[in-house]
This record gives structure tokens, sequence and C-alpha cells, in this order.
């Protein structure tokens, strides 16, 4: 073993000769030496296992191997990309795209100072929520606002600030789990709270909530439960219900409505929900959303309602720890500036628009990329236009979804590499420099088009898609 190691080590070349090489040298000036060194020191650690395994690596292969290091180390990981899997608020892929007035604002105090926290008028100090509450309060009806890092944030804050080692009353119906790891016990747990829990998995009724109240609750928490429904035999106390007894027993009543549209989505001819202004008019105190959701905007949690329960909130020290920078609070109020023309908002809002374009719209662009993609894919896969469904994602309305169309790819490989080939094909699209991430669905790969506004630059991928050994 040991001669052996000596043997891999004699066949390689120094660290020293590798970052002198001319190859390098254009690398050396951009990025300094020492940073050369340390790839061309990692390559030549990676070489020796494999020359011990019995590769043969050549000089120059390891020549190209740090240059070709070097470029990945400097290439960003997070990475713009094609959201095809018809999936439209998608956690994973970053939720809602933002509108051209709120990059064009972020872009702008990013690089300067900015009034973040300064009350230009009084010239002395002020409070950064103050950028986005008044639009708040003017969206929701609601007297005061806050906002944090996210509604998960959002959810914490409220409980921690309220119910502090107190009971908290939550329906069993409503006790959900929300992608990554957002269980609503397991908050409760860390906000400091004891969960009451409320009726059955199915039926929860007012007397259930009446009965915990008097045992000493001091919040009623009712939460959307996002991602899941339950049908069948079931009941729940509604808001007003809820917010009626809490007010007989002088306890707040907490909606976290999750994805919190601020607008009447019937009016774009989509499936409604509650919205926030509705839920504070049928009796909530608080109610808590996400920024990034159906509202169209920046990762953000916000909290609206009673201006005597905000304040109890902003008072905690955790909102110091949760608070949000200034470049979200520019992308927030600008997104929120957007809702006082609800007539233009299907067009501005890019959320918006993608959850009402219509269907027609959708085919005719499919029609006009399925000759290009075929042609591509010619004799390794075939491309129909095909009509599927979206949804909205993020625990928006979960049940519904929107008809749209997909391209429709189906592997020409015979029936037992099929799979195999689409893995392989999936992963290529995942490849390009601008990656394009579709669904694979009963042997087919689709690509939603729904979310693909950027034609051009879609097609731009597909002419660099590496289909070589599929
Ligand atoms: C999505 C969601 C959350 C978490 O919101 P984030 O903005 O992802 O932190 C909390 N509650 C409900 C009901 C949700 O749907």
């Amino acid at each position: 073993m040991a001669n052996k190691e000596n043997f891999a080590a004699a066949a390689l070349p120094s660290v020293e000769r590798l970052v002198g090489s001319d190859a390098l040298l254009p690398f050396c000036e951009a990025f300094g030496r020492p940073f050369v060194t340390d790839a061309a020191r990692e390559i030549i650690a990676r070489a020796r296992t494999r020359l011990l395994a019995g590769d043969d690596i050549g000089s120059q292969a390891l020549v190209a191997q740090v240059g070709a290091h070097i470029e990945t180390l400097m290439s960003p990981s997070l990475v713009p990309l094609f959201n095809l899997t018809g999936t439209v608020l998608h956690t994973n892929l970053g939720r809602a795209p933002l509108p051209p007035e709120a990059v064009a604002a972020m872009a702008a105090v990013a690089v300067a100072p900015a009034n973040l926290e300064y009350d230009l008028s009084a010239g002395k100090r002020g409070e950064r929520d103050d950028h986005v509450e008044s639009w708040l309060c003017r969206l929701t009806g609601a007297e005061a606002a806050l906002v944090v890092n996210n509604n998960a944030a959002a959810v914490l804050l409220l409980l921690n600030s309220l119910a502090l080692r107190k009971n908290v009353a939550v329906s069993r119906g409503e006790l959900v789990e929300i992608g990554g790891a957002f269980r609503l016990p397991d908050i409760m747990a860390r906000a400091g709270c004891k969960l009451v829990e409320i009726g059955t998995t199915n039926r929860t009724h007012g007397r259930d909530f009446t009965a915990a109240l008097e045992d000493g609750a001091r919040l009623i928490l009712k939460v959307h439960p996002s991602n899941y429904h339950v049908e069948g035999f079931t009941a729940e106390v509604e808001t007003a219900e809820l917010a009626a007894l809490a007010q007989a027993a002088g306890q707040p009543l907490a909606v976290d409505l999750g994805s919190g549209s601020l607008i009447d989505l019937a009016r774009f001819g989509l499936p409604s929900e509650p919205t926030v202004a509705e839920t504070l008019k049928a009796g909530a105190d608080l109610v808590t959303f996400s920024g990034d959701k159906l509202l169209g905007g920046p990762q953000a949690g916000i909290i609206v309602g009673k201006r005597e329960l905000i304040q109890r909130i902003r008072r905690n020290p955790m909102k110091r720890a949760l608070r949000l920078d200034k470049i979200t609070l520019a992308a927030l109020a600008a997104v929120l500036r957007l809702y006082a023309n609800p007539e233009r908002l299907a067009q501005r809002l890019p959320t918006l628009r993608l959850l009402t374009r219509s269907e027609q719209d959708i085919r005719a662009l499919a029609e006009r990329l399925q000759p290009h993609l075929a042609e591509h894919l010619k004799g390794v896969a075939e491309v129909a236009v095909m009509a599927c469904m979206s949804q909205i994602g993020s625990g928006a309305l979960p049940v519904e979804s929107l008809p749209s169309v997909a391209l429709a790819i189906t592997s020409l490989a015979n029936k037992r590499q099929q799979g195999g080939t689409l893995k392989r094909l999936a992963a290529a699209f995942r490849a390009l420099p601008q990656p394009v991430i579709g669904r694979i669905s009963d042997g087919v790969m689709l690509l939603d088009l729904r979310c693909l506004e950027d034609e051009d630059g879609f097609r731009a991928q597909i002419g660099r898609l590496n289909i070589d050994g599929l």
C-alpha cells in the first residue's frame, strides 16, 4: 500500500508546477494566486485518490480540471430558472416573481443609504415598518400592521408576544404541517405557549372553544389548513362565531391565513379565498399572512389588526431579531402600491398575471414551441402539446387547479429504458445555464407553460440542451 501511494504521488505534478502553468495564468490574475493554489491542491488530492484506483491522469487534464473547478467555485449557486412545474407559487423555487417596480425600488435603496429608520420630516429616528404600515392598513382596513421575515416568524412572534406560558386554543382540524418543517404544535412549543387542542380532526364546535376559554385559554388561533382539505362529516367554527366567543371572554382571536389575499380573487375568475380585509371584518383581532404567496411580493410575514395588540407585539424583543431589511421593505412597499389600482393588477403583478393567464394564450405558446423542441429532441423523444392542470401552490386553495397546457415529452426508447431516458432528459434540462424544471408524471415529462413568459430565453436554452448519451 505504501509503495502504491508513493508511486501515485510521484506521478502527479507538484501544486506549484500546476499553478505555474501558462493555462492557469489568467486565473491567477483574475482571482489571485492563493485561491488558485487552493483549487489546485483540491484537484491534486482528488487525482491522488483516482490514481490509487488505477486511473491515468495527465498533467494537461489536471490543469483543465483546476480551471473548471475555479469556474464552478466562482459561479453563483443561486440562479434564476424556468419554473415549468405547473406550481405557480413554488416554495422550493422561490415563490412569487417580483414586478419591475419592486426590483427598481430594491436596487435604488441597495446601493445607497436610505431613511430606513429615519423620519425625514421630523429629522429624527423613525420606525422601519412605517414604510409599509399605512399601505397595509389602507388595503386591509386594519388599525395597525407590522412586518417580519416570513409568516412562520409572524406566527411565532404573535404567539410569544400574546400568550407566553399561557393556553392557546386551536382546533384539532387545523394543527397543520406546512412544507419546510412548519408544524403548528412545534411553533407553539417554541413560542412558549401551551397548546390546547379543541374538538376532533373532522368536527369542532363553538361550545368546545367556550369550554377552553372558561378553562383559561388566553388566545384563540384559527389556522388556514393551507395544504389539505377535510371532506365528509365535518364542522368548523367560522371566524365570525369564534370572534364573538373570544370577545365575550375578553380574549383575542388571531387568524393565520397563510396565503392571505388582499383582494377577492373571484374578480379575476379565480376560486375565491377569504381576504385579509374580510377576515378582519368578520371580527379577527389579528391576521397573519405571507408576503410572497398570493400577495405576490418578497418573502415577508405580515401581521395586521388591533392597534393595542400590534403595539404589544412590536415591543417584544424578538421583533428585533425577526425584522425586515431595507431591500425587502422597499420591494414590499412597491408591490403594495400596485394594489392601489386592482384593475391593472392582473397585468402588473407577475403572480396574478400567471395565475390568470388564459388557457388559450398558453396553448398558443405551446404550439409555437412544440416544433422547436421536437426538432431538438429528434430521435430521442417525442413532443406533444397536452392539456394539463396547474396549481396555485404554497398552500393556497389546495384542491383547486387551473387548466393549462404543457409540452409533453415521451421517450422513444423501448419500454424498459423509457424511465431512465426521461430521468436523464430531466437532468439535462436542469444542467442548462438557466435550468428548466418540469415534472414527470405517468412516464411523461411535462413542461407546463403557464409560468413561461420569456419565450426567447427558453428557446435559447433548448438550443443548448445536451442530449448526447440519452
Ligand atoms: C405558508 C404558511 C405559513 C408559513 O409562511 P412562510 O411565509 O412560508 O413562513 C404559515 N401558516 C400557513 C397557514 C401557511 O399557509
